[in-house]
């Protein structure tokens, strides 16, 4: 059987990775829907070679744009654009399987649409999750849905964990999980050193090639807070119950502590086409063009403590999931708005953690009612997260 996907964010770094290994097996998936929200060029490229019933982009004028062109080519393609488009093609009736590839909160209403439609949902949209992960898990669970996680470290955590986990970790022997990090280009900094890095420092990831907001995240380790809140989501695990580990070879992606004393732990060269390919075709397995790790090549694996002083976000991601509630939410607000700062020149590196300290302690978590409450918790967050940064930009000119 075919199946059909729809890839939320196919122009971006997970996008293209999962295009290209599902150009590898086109006796098994077919393209439903592309997404973009920039780069229409390389948009109208995918619709070019994967001909999808539909392509969904950001304003009136690229769709516009776009269905003239693919019209030109002789594709019968239907153009779209917003947010209820991308709800559509995340939730149709003919899609099986949804990347869910978008980054930031702008992917929590499709991701979560996709969930509630029962799809195969593979994960790479870490930040829906942190947002909303009651509800979101919740909507799983009513539909049936299939969530499968593509953050390698998730996604080797899940490879580790028997076929019941959902059963409680306690029940299944498990005592830990440890999450692996590569501790980012910044991973040897001083903390006077981080205060004069650049945002091309900061993308430049040693391991990963990635988006740029995951870039900044990996280099501030807010993507471990992220991936902690994600894994306790996940895997119905308590917070102490996760332990980060800086592992800077990237090559053991995460491990399962159980009560016996085994550790599992999944291995593989760092290529997300890994994690992609395991999903989709999951509990099958396919080439993902991702080579044979080499050991005697890697030679060495490393493991180190966290430093909580240089690196203050992780500390922040597990100060928010314990206050529970909306905390999440104003946490990845908070982040956006200054990772966004960060790359824009607005703000140094060394002021994301304080933005997003000043947001959570400013704005208590409140127990969550429903969606629109988390997202007015992420309006509030933004606003607050923008008034810390224009006086900073005041301050910075006067
Ligand atoms: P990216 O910046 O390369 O791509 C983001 C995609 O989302 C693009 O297609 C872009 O057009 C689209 N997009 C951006 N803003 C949008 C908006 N407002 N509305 C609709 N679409 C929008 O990012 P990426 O590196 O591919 O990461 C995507 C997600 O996957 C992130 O949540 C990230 O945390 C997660 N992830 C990425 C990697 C990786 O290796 N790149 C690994 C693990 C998890
Ligand atoms: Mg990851």
């Amino acid at each position: 059987m075919t199946l059909s996907v729809t890839v939320l964010g196919a122009t971006g770094s997970i996008g293209v990775s999962t295009l290209d290994v599902i150009a590898r097996h086109p006796e098994r998936y077919q393209v439903y829907a592309l997404t973009g929200y920039s780069r229409m060029a390389e948009l109208a490229e995918q619709c070019r070679r994967y001909r999808p019933q539909r392509a969904v982009v950001a304003t009136a004028e690229q769709a516009k744009g776009l269905q003239q062109v693919l019209r030109d080519a002789g594709l019968s393609t239907d153009v779209s654009w917003g947010e209820q488009a991308l709800c559509e093609v995340a939730s149709a009736s003919d899609v099986d399987v949804v990347m869910a590839a978008i980054v930031g909160a702008a992917g929590l209403r499709p991701t979560l649409a996709a969930a509630q439609a029962g799809k195969r949902v593979l994960l790479a949209n870490k930040e829906a999750l942190v947002m909303s992960g009651a509800l979101f898990m919740q909507a799983v669970q009513a539909s049936g849905a299939e969530l499968l996680p593509i953050d390698s470290e998730h996604n080797a955590i899940f490879q580790c964990m028997p076929g019941n986990y959902a059963d409680g970790l306690a029940r299944v022997g498990v005592r830990r999980i440890l999450l692996t990090a590569s501790g980012g280009p910044f991973r040897n900094f001083s903390q006077a050193q981080l205060a004069d890095v650049t945002p091309a420092q900061a993308c430049a990831h040693p391991n990963w090639s990635m988006g740029q907001k995951i870039s900044v995240d990996s280099a501030s380790m807010m993507n471990k807070g992220l991936e902690l809140i994600e894994a306790c989501w996940l895997f119905d695990a308590r917070p102490e119950q996760v332990e980060v580990v800086v592992h800077p070879q990237s090559v053991v992606h995460s491990l399962v502590d159980y009560v016996d004393g085994s550790v599992l732990a999944q291995l593989g060269n760092p290529d997300m086409r890994t994690p992609i390919a395991h999903a989709l075709a999951w509990p099958e397995r396919i080439d993902s063009g991702v080579s044979a790790l080499d050991l005697l090549l890697t030679a060495r694996l490393d493991f180190e403590a966290p430093d909580p002083v240089r690196f203050p976000c992780l500390r922040l991601a597990r100060e928010a999931v314990a206050a529970g509630g909306t905390s999440c939410a104003v946490l990845n607000a908070a982040n956006e708005v200054a990772v966004q700062a960060f790359l824009d020149g607005r703000v140094g590196f060394t002021d994301i953690p304080v933005i997003i300290e000043d947001a959570l302690t400013q704005l208590p978590g409140e127990p969550v009612i429903d969606l629109e409450h988390i997202l007015s918790a992420d309006r509030l967050a933004r606003a607050h997260a923008e008034r810390w940064v224009r006086a900073r930009s005041l301050s910075i000119t006067l």
